[in-house]
């Protein structure tokens, strides 16, 4: 094979094409093309395709999906497609009028039978992907596509998606097992992202800062908020990658108080086989590290 390239190479570059056509076995389909949403999709496809492409992403890791702007390059991306994985219109607004209009596979994990939402003061929660057991919904949803769109791949998928399913059971478990013992602890969210991860872990409902899934922190009043996390004995406050630890560890003025961040959206991971399950072990750990700390 080598060596027919390298005779192949000194030919006149015009008959190359032609000659290829004629000497070489037809070349395997190009791997169809998936973009996905958000970061932490991106992340969970990554699993799904490894060996064979890899995912595009939509909006950019660092936007905050609820409040993002679709660039004409990111839609020009989505409508590049052969294939697109979102939230669904719950969180990726901007995206539901491009995403309508596409001809191609869209797998909507709001959408799937096997995905579980949570209610959020009267709207689902869309943060959907970080309870694994969703995770596992979309990616058997996302493989089986692949599969239709993509059959001489169809093995690879499906031996990726059987190697994420056993890996995110091993990972619930390390999860479970590290966070038995803090289960009780009150806490405080600046953002309720993480209802779904409360949920599937067992712990308690903390208490939010901010009123709904997409207002800003500090709309409660902090003399309110102080008096109960004072009254609550919490002592844990995780925040999310984009806030600054010490201007609310100042708002609130606390003492005592043990702010981790927590990064829901896999923001500094890069996309890979293990990222996904990387996303839920660094959660389970900063909820670890701050569940676990107490009162000065
Ligand atoms: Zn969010």
């Amino acid at each position: 094979m080598i060596s027919r390239m390298f005779s192949l190479g000194r030919l006149p570059f015009v008959l190359c094409p032609l000659l290829a056509a004629l000497v070489l076995p037809a070349a395997a389909a190009p791997a169809p093309v998936l973009a996905a949403s958000i970061k932490p999709l991106q992340l969970l496809a990554a699993a799904i395709t490894d060996g064979v492409s890899e995912p595009q992403l939509v909006l950019a890791a660092a936007e905050d999906p609820h409040h993002a702007a679709l660039r004409p390059s990111q839609r020009r991306a989505l409508q590049a497609a052969d294939l697109v994985l979102w939230t669904g219109p719950l969180l990726e607004v901007p995206l539901a009028e491009v995403i309508a209009a596409l001809p191609v596979p869209v797998v909507t994990a709001s959408e799937l039978t096997d995905v579980v939402l949570l209610n959020a003061g009267g709207t689902p929660d869309p943060h959907l992907w970080l309870d694994s057991r969703n995770a596992r919904a979309m990616a058997v949803a996302l493989a089986a596509t692949l599969q239709q769109l993509d059959p001489g791949s169809a093995t690879r998928y499906g031996a990726n998606l059987q190697a994420l399913l056993a890996s995110l059971d091993q990972i619930d478990a390390r999860i479970d097992e590290t966070l038995a013992p803090l289960r009780q602890r009150p806490w405080a969210v600046s953002h309720q992202a993480f209802a779904y991860f409360t949920r599937q872990h067992g712990l308690r409902e903390p208490l939010t800062l901010a009123n709904t899934a997409n207002a800003e922190p500090g709309v409660r009043s902090a003399v309110q908020l102080n008096a109960r996390i004072a009254a609550e004995g919490i002592a844990c406050l995780v925040i999310e990658p984009t806030e600054s630890g010490p201007e609310l560890a100042s708002l609130l003025a606390a003492p005592g108080l043990h702010i981790a961040t927590a990064d829901g959206l896999g923001q500094a991971l890069a996309p890979g086989a293990a990222a996904y399950g990387e996303l839920l072990l660094a959660l389970g750990e900063a909820l670890r590290t701050c569940l676990g700390a107490t009162h000065d």
